[in-house]
């Protein structure tokens, strides 16, 4: 069995990032007995350097025709000038946007020997082990109309949040069947109390909750939410929302864990898949062998789990992770409680040989090679 990744390294560490994420995939495909192919195309500022545009329309078929894509990050201050559909990121939203992927899987998982490196306090993080569910397509950031318009002669200017009911539903089904698979419980966040399309929201996701019997739903306001994540944090397992609120409350959620260099990303449509760390090109520690790849990598994990239903490899994988952490072994963007700072490349290796230990200790089922 082959899976064709694109691999859409970009700007700043993407490339640097990404690189190490292709060697751990390639380990994890190893062990778990089926090949990749690899095949790599421009987005972001290289794109632009080399063919006068973010995103070329060679890019996105390679894309679609891919089981899952790869991206590392985009953008730096040499395109920071440029206009808004030609800077870097525009790249990305047409990425999404021409893939259909319209679930964004954030998830937020505190590893036990990180605890310490978040602004909140260890007992309040400890544990937490939640996903953010946030609608990629709709809402706020793509209603019409949009932009400056004029009104009885007046200047005025508009955004619209529109949802359509199957909008909702499909989101709504993406969270219930996520839920199924871990603690069983979704929350959903609207502003009911204020918003039409929450209204609608609340009582689709209602509607599809009925054909998840064994779910727990509760519905929560967006401010609450946004509350109860630094109040109580472990309370949370999976998290569903519009695409503004989610956009606000991912970012929230992801402090919990302390880096920006841990958290990885997956955007889902009907098929494929599109997995990236959520930090961005960090063009301050670009080509240092500086950058923490451990985003890019949990990202291969999230490909494994859900474009591949991997699900042995994804796990083996996370123990990789957990147990470079809680020998000590750092990049240099959380040295707290550090045995050893590890460059990009040798944390990548550091995560490789892991595999392959846990691999064999398991008696890795198959042959390793
Ligand atoms: P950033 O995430 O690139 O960097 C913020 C800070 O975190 C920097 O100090 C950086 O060195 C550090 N950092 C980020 N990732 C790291 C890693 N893996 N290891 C160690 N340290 C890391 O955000 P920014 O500085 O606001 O943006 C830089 C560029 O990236 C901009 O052009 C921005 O538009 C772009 N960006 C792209 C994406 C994306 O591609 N998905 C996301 C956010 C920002």
């Amino acid at each position: 069995m082959i899976k064709r990744i694109v691999s859409l390294p970009g700007d700043g560490i993407g490339p640097e990032v990404n690189n190490q994420a292709i060697k751990v995939l390639k380990a994890c495909a190893e062990i778990a007995g089926f090949q990749v192919e690899i095949d790599e195309h421009d987005i972001g500022g290289i794109s632009i350097d080399k063919h006068g545009i973010p995103l070329t329309e060679s890019t996105i078929q390679a894309c679609l025709a891919a089981d899952a894509v790869l991206l590392g990050a985009v953008g730096g201050p040499k395109w920071d000038t440029l206009e808004g559909h030609l800077r870097p990121e525009s790249g990305l939203l047409g990425i999404r946007k021409a893939l259909g992927l319209y679930t964004n899987l954030r998830p937020v998982k505190v590893f036990d020997a990180l605890k310490d490196a978040s602004t909140l306090k260890p007992e309040v993080i400890s544990g937490v082990d939640m996903m953010v569910v946030r609608e990629l397509t709709g809402g706020l950031y793509f209603g019409q109309p949009k932009g400056p318009r004029t009104v009885n002669g007046h200047d005025d200017v508009v955004d619209t949040m529109a949802y359509t009911e199957a909008e909702v539903e499909r989101i709504a089904h993406a969270a219930f069947k996520l839920a199924m698979t871990r603690r069983k419980k979704v929350t959903s966040v609207d502003k009911a109390n204020v918003l039409a399309t929450s209204r609608m929201w609340r009582s689709v996701v209602e509607r599809v909750a009925s054909e998840y019997p064994g779910i727990e739903l509760e519905h929560m306001l967006v401010d609450n939410c946004a509350m109860q994540l630094v109040r109580n944090p472990r309370q949370f397992d999976v998290v569903v929302t519009e695409n503004m609120f989610g956009d606000i409350l991912s970012d929230e959620a992801a402090m919990l864990t302390g880096s920006i260099g841990m958290l990885p990303s997956a955007s889902l449509g009907e098929s494929g898949g599109l997995y990236e760390p959520v930090h961005g090109s960090a063009p301050d520690i670009a080509g240092q062998n500086k950058a923490n790849p451990l985003a890019a990598i949990a990202s291969v994990g999230l490909m494994l789990r859900y474009s591949f239903g991997e699900h042995n490899a994804a796990d083996l994988l996370d123990k990789a992770l957990e147990g470079i952490l809680s020998r000590g072994w750092r990049c240099a963007d959380i040295p707290l409680h550090a045995t050893v700072i590890l460059g990009t490349e040798e944390m990548g290796d550091a995560v490789v040989e892991d595999l392959y230990d846990f691999a064999r200790l398991n008696n890795g089922a198959k042959e390793i090679v």
